[in-house]
């Protein structure tokens, strides 16, 4: 049984990475300063012995004693990272150089989300590792890609400088049940707007693509990652290959909810990635690693979900 951080532990991935922990017999003390977490996700784990929750913002020093660190504290939607450019940066990048000083004085793994965000409006397509991205340092994205990219060259100093054992995970698009319902997002934006019977709000023309994996393959990738042999750092994509554009994927959600929404189309935001998927060869060379729910199944559970949290709210 080890005892292990996750900050943004009460966020949609970080909370479902908490119940994987549990299950699995550790401890795990989850880290969140609640801008896009909410203490709902966890709520359920608040009586649990080897749960614990603390109120933090990673972006100061945090001393504790702990086996390992997921380090996931960063909003990840374009509406909420934009909101606060200046902290959205700061998070990534002082909240890096908090768990790796953490990591190093402690001399544990330390496993860093990143994302493909990384690579930016991409050229090459899919995306391997290798490709070094195509990001706009200036512009409105770049708080988040920068940022990243930016952790991502802090845990390879410290991972050489000092030792530091890391590991490097680039997540793409990844959804499902605790997504915020106003968290902006593609899939749960049309999930909530379909079974509201509201407009679908297309960005652009819908033609951009995304590749959409579901969080409960996501999280078996970060396992299988943490406990990846000795010296394998990544940075590592973890993701669905299944493109889709995004009226293909709008298309899918009214027919699955038989909603009446009809589309209408906004501009399409600054520096949108016009399209987006992960080579995944090296996950499964790797890890043996690759995601086994597709699109349909993954839109089902997360459907579930969103009608019952509108029910409830409702009633
Ligand atoms: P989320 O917004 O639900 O979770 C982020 C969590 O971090 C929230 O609980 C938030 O309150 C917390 N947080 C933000 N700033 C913090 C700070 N300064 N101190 C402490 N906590 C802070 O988003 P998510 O989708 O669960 O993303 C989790 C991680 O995965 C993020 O680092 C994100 O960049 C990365 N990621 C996610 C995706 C995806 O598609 N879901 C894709 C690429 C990368
Ligand atoms: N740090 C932390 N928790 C720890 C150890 C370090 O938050 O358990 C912080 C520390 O406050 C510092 C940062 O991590 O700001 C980087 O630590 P490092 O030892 O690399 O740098 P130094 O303290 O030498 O500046
Ligand atoms: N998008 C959209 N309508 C929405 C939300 C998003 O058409 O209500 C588009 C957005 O412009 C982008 C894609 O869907 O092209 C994915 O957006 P999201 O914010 O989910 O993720 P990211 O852009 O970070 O991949």
């Amino acid at each position: 049984m080890k005892r292990i951080l996750v900050t943004g532990g009460a966020g949609f991935l970080g909370s479902h990475l908490c119940d994987r922990l549990l299950k699995d017999g550790h401890e795990v003390l989850c880290v969140d300063n609640f801008f896009t977490g909410r203490r709902d996700n966890v709520k359920h784990l608040l009586d649990n012995k080897n749960f614990e929750l603390l109120r933090h913002d990673i972006t100061f020093p945090l001393y504790v004693e702990v086996d390992e660190v997921y380090n996931l504290a960063c909003p990840a939607s374009p509406v909420h990272y934009q909101f606060d450019p200046v902290q959205t940066t700061k998070t990534s990048v002082m909240g890096a150089i908090n768990v790796l000083g953490l990591a190093k004085r402690l001399k544990i793994k330390v496993l860093q989300a990143s994302t493909s965000e990384v690579y930016g409006d991409p050229e090459v397509h899919p995306q391997p590792e290798t490709y070094r991205g195509a990001v706009n340092p200036i512009g409105i994205r770049a708080c988040y890609d920068e940022g990243k990219r930016c952790a991502e060259t802090l845990f390879f100093d410290y991972h050489r400088q000092h030792g530091v054992n890391i590991k490097v995970v680039r997540i793409f698009n990844t959804y499902g049940p605790r997504m915020h319902p106003n968290d902006g997002r593609v899939v749960s934006n049309f999930i909530v707007q379909a079974l509201k019977n509201e407009d679908i709000s297309i960005y652009g023309q819908g033609n951009q693509t995304r590749s959409f994996c579901f969080c409960s393959d996501l999280i078996e990738g970060f396992v299988r990652m943490m406990a990846s042999r000795d010296g394998f750092t990544g940075p590592v994509n973890l993701g669905n290959p299944g493109e889709f554009t995004i009226l293909q994927l709008a298309e899918k959600v009214i027919d699955m909810i038989g909603s009446r929404s009809k589309l209408i189309f906004k501009p399409l935001p600054q520096d949108d990635p016009m399209q987006r998927k992960p080579d995944i060869a090296l996950a499964k060379k790797e890890l043996d690693w690759e995601p086994s729910i597709q699109l349909e199944e993954g839109l089902k559970h997360t459907i579930d979900y969103f009608e019952n949290l509108l029910r409830n709210e409702g009633a």
